[in-house]
């Protein structure tokens, strides 16, 4: 413990520590003062044991004095919050635990108390202890309802039980009055996966269908939408919903690009894919749109044409993925040391590629190079969006 996390603990002690003397003075008419206030022999045993660093008796010393005056409820709370922020979370539990059962609490502090404790053990990992505290003060209607709601949804989450996330989330809405379809539909889309790879595809279908109820924005449901489909050779099905991303989250097209190709083919609508490949290169003209028409125009007319068609895109839409292909396209053009230039160029922009993170968290800044649907760091629902600029798409 720190001098400065010493004199915090004093600060917060102190007030509470002379009412303590002067309570236990008036009622046993020992230990006051001439100025009637004292400060309570246990405060000077638990710092003298803060001060040789045994928390543990200092904690016990502590807690027989707060026992003892009726007035040191919030400083507990205070104490044990602490505890909690240095990482001791079996002393904050011990602090709290001990308010706990007092009986001189109003219902407002119990509710208080009981929310620390659940902290506490939320803070130790103990889910378990802490949902059944949460749980008790769901019925409860002051101040502590909301983020007992949130707490609770924050276990439910990372024990994947995603039924009883709805639950709470639905109940969180009416009392913020602040929509959380969007987290609903993703919580939708993991019940969705869970039935598919239990071979529940009428229920995975379903989970799907009331995910959309809730965010139909939500382009997570259109992929899984459309790769159940393709799984099951239903590709004109899978096509409409991953063409439905496109007017779900324009910034996620890119990633359904290779399944849209990959559907029109399997279907032979090659016209049809013709058509939508230029549509997105009038309205969504992002690298990926660009290098598969600069692959077609290679594949037609040569490298050649292809590097110029490029080119002309990279004036107006500059981008690293693009300057590697233009690259290449030029390599075969060229020989001896321009060629050799070029390819110590292409190593250079691909070492570059490699190491760029491809998704980047709205809210937190967090990057990745995989995508997440929750955000790793700050577990914000799809936060995550493909990073989009020269670096991107
Ligand atoms: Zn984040």
């Amino acid at each position: 413990m720190s001098t400065f996390d010493l004199l915090e603990i004093i600060c917060l002690l102190l007030p509470v520590a002379a009412l303590s003397g002067w309570y236990l003075g008036k009622r046993s008419r020992v230990g006051v003062n001439s100025k009637g206030i004292t400060l309570s022999s246990d405060y000077y045993v638990g710092l003298n044991f803060l001060l040789n660093e045994q928390t543990d008796k200092a904690v016990d010393a502590f807690i027989r004095m707060l026992d003892a005056s009726p007035d040191s409820i919030e400083t507990t709370i205070a104490l044990g919050n602490f505890f909690r922020r240095q990482g001791e979370v079996d002393k904050a539990i011990r602090i709290h635990q001990s308010l706990i059962s007092n009986p001189n609490l109003t219902s407002k502090q119990r509710n208080q108390s009981l929310l620390e404790l659940a902290q506490d053990y939320l803070r130790a990992g103990v889910f378990d202890r802490a949902e059944s505290l949460l749980l008790e003060l769901t019925q409860s209607v002051g101040n502590q309802l909301e983020v007992s709601l949130r707490h609770l949804v924050d276990i439910y989450e990372r024990e994947k039980d995603w039924e009883k996330a709805i639950q709470i989330t639905t109940r969180l809405q009416t009392v913020t009055r602040q929509s959380m379809g969007s987290d609903i539909a993703h919580y939708y889309c993991e019940l969705a996966e869970s039935a598919w790879s239990k071979g529940k595809i009428k229920l995975a279908f379903k989970y799907l269908k009331q995910g959309l109820e809730h965010d139909d924005h939500c382009a997570r449901i259109s992929f899984i939408q459309g790769d159940f489909e393709k799984k099951l050779g239903r590709f004109r099905h899978a096509l409409r919903a991953y063409k439905r991303i496109e007017f779900q989250d324009a910034a996620f097209l890119p990633e359904a690009l290779p399944m849209i190709i990959e559907c029109h083919e399997r279907i032979d609508e090659h016209e049809a894919l013709e058509e939508y490949l230029n549509y997105l290169l009038e309205h969504c003209p992002t690298i990926s749109v660009i290098l598969i028409h600069a692959e077609k125009v290679k594949n037609k007319q040569g490298k050649e044409k292809a590097a110029h068609f490029l080119a002309n895109y990279m004036h107006r839409h500059p981008s690293i993925r693009g300057l590697k292909h233009l690259i290449e396209f030029h390599l075969s053009r060229v020989m001896g040391d321009v060629r050799n230039e070029l390819l110590m160029l292409k190593s250079l922009v691909e070492q570059l590629l490699e190491k760029k993170p491809v998704y980047r968290c709205g809210k937190c800044g967090f990057p990745s190079r995989l995508l997440h649907w929750q955000c790793p760091s700050c577990r914000q629902w799809a936060s995550l969006k493909p990073i989009q600029g020269i670096e991107g798409e």
